[in-house]
């Protein structure tokens, strides 16, 4: 029996979603009461509005309805589908009305941040000074800047607190995109462009994390090695900076 009743749960996993999630169900925007397959789907459609008094963003504690995509019945927001009995996102979180089937990302819900993040619990500790999660290497191992997440990256200008991409710190402590570090990088720019810190310069702090991270350890002769990608010496560290995604 038993068995049966997780086999309806299952149905269509991964089946169904966005480019963003896979999920089975859409939310029903508060703000302007349409359904969208997800908040970024809503964000992206919204903002792309030609009155500029139109454009907004959907608050996702505020989502009341979900329908569900295997039966298509709109109902409160639940994990299981009221209708058919299928589990709308395998990962349900009840604060962020967030869904999604891919549990391979290791969501979980951080208190102090508020939101839902991925990469797995314990890959993270939250930072109470920058304010967001960090990796764990990180931890007693950067330079703390008062809510340093809560700041749009430098180069491009989207939000870092929760944008879906890698973000990494500084030296400096200063955060940005993975993609826009490595982009800064690669136009021979070393500086943090809030700051103008180096970034470059990284020595101490590899050895700071190899001391406390036995896991992780690397060869000395890798330590300085260049990355054969695009030849620079910070793609390795990336490795240890990145911060969580969600
Ligand atoms: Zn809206
Ligand atoms: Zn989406
Ligand atoms: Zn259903
Ligand atoms: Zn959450
Ligand atoms: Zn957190
Ligand atoms: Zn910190
Ligand atoms: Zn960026
Ligand atoms: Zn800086």
């Amino acid at each position: 029996m038993e068995g049966s009743a997780n086999e309806r749960l299952d149905f269509g996993k991964m089946g169904y979603g966005c480019k963003h999630y896979r999920r089975r169900c859409k939310v029903r925007a508060p703000c302007c009461n349409e359904i969208y397959p997800c908040r970024h789907c809503h964000n992206e459609a919204t903002s792309m509005l030609s009155n500029p008094f139109d454009r907004h963003e959907l608050v996702r504690y505020d989502v009341k309805q979900v329908v569900c995509s295997v039966c298509d019945t709109e109902q409160p927001v639940a994990q299981v589908c009221t209708n058919c009995g299928v589990n709308m996102g395998e990962y349900f979180c009840e604060v962020c009305k967030f869904y999604d089937d891919d549990t391979e990302k290791g969501h979980f819900h951080c208190n102090d941040c508020g939101i839902c993040r991925v990469g797995g619990r314990d890959k993270f500790f939250h930072c109470k000074k920058c304010a967001s999660c960090y990796a764990v290497g990180l931890r007693d191992n950067h330079l703390c800047v008062e809510n340093s997440m809560r700041h749009h990256c430098p180069i491009c200008y989207e939000y870092l607190f929760d944008s879906l991409k890698d973000t990494t710190v500084m030296k400096c402590g200063h955060t940005m995109h993975c993609e826009c570090y490595e982009e800064m990088i690669k136009r021979d720019k070393y500086c943090c462009p809030i700051c103008s810190k180096s970034v470059i310069d990284m020595s101490g702090t590899w050895k700071r994390i190899d001391e406390e991270i036995e896991a992780i350890v690397m060869p000395e002769d890798y330590r300085y090695r260049k990355c054969l990608a695009c030849n620079c010496t910070t793609c390795i560290l990336e490795e240890y900076i990145k911060t969580a995604k969600w």
